[in-house]
């Protein structure tokens, strides 16, 4: 890789040595990258204050004797000040570039997955009040579509029937059918691990899926937890990531 100029969002900003900061940033085109910006931290930097989590930014970017990339320079797409005002808000921010920075963390390019990082960003920062827990489950299900996990929500993982889906394996990904479960049809290993997923949590993932990120769902806190679970599930067994808790707690 040459020089690279590139779109950027800052997922971590790490103080090195005297006066540098280590960026792990998430690109359209080259997926996760690392960075470092000498001198960043000295007065009068010509970075600013914008080398910092959740800033997106036009970077200029060159290959260094290291593994690290060396920031030459960096300019503001948007840098989601009212986002950084409101706590609920922040902390979605973080954990959704926690997300992004764990699942996609090569430099293999998945356009989408920035574009919904950025788009998460701005949501929250027109409105910190978006900070829920429903808009950080449905960000996440789409980050399990973007790397090709989308779960099977329409059929029965095992035997492909439509009613009865009662049970979320997350082993199987998707939906297992009551009498899947009951008589023992197909693998073992999907019943085993598989939980009781009710009709709310599913119409939440079933739309959620097919809604822009603006128009998330609502749904009671038991179905969300389901929806976390199933999530949770999908990604240990099929990415071998374990991301935070959705959200800190509140709703
Ligand atoms: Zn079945």
């Amino acid at each position: 890789m040459g020089p690279l100029k590139t779109e950027a969002v800052v997922l971590r900003s790490m103080r090195y040595g005297e006066a540098d900061r280590i960026l792990h940033i998430y690109t359209p085109q080259h997926g996760r990258l690392s960075a470092i910006a000498k001198g960043s931290r000295r007065p009068h930097s010509r970075f600013g204050g914008r080398l910092e989590p959740f800033f997106r930014l036009r970077m200029d970017l060159h290959e260094g004797r290291s593994e690290l990339l060396t920031v030459t320079g960096a300019h503001t797409v948007a840098g989601h000040a009212r986002l950084r005002t409101d706590a609920s808000a922040l902390d979605a921010a973080a954990r959704a570039c926690d997300a992004v920075g764990r699942l996609f963390e090569t430099s293999e390019g998945h356009p989408g997955v920035f574009h919904l990082l950025c788009n998460t960003l701005s949501l929250l920062d027109s409105d910190p009040t978006r900070a829920t827990r429903a808009h950080a489950l449905a960000f996440r299900l789409k980050l399990l579509v973007a790397a090709g996990l989308a779960p099977r929500l329409s059929g029965c993982v095992s035997c492909g029937s439509q009613p009865g889906l009662t049970r979320f394996t997350g082993a199987g990904g998707g939906m297992l059918c009551e009498t899947c479960f009951s008589t023992g049809n197909g693998r073992e290993s999907w019943r085993g691990a598989s939980f009781p997923l009710g009709g709310e949590a599913m119409e939440f993932m079933t739309t959620a899926l097919s809604r822009p990120l603006a128009q998330v769902p609502d749904a009671p806190a038991a179905a969300l937890g389901q929806v976390e679970r199933a999530i949770a599930d999908t990604l240990e067994h099929h990415a071998h990531v374990r991301l935070m808790a959705a959200s800190n707690g509140r709703t």
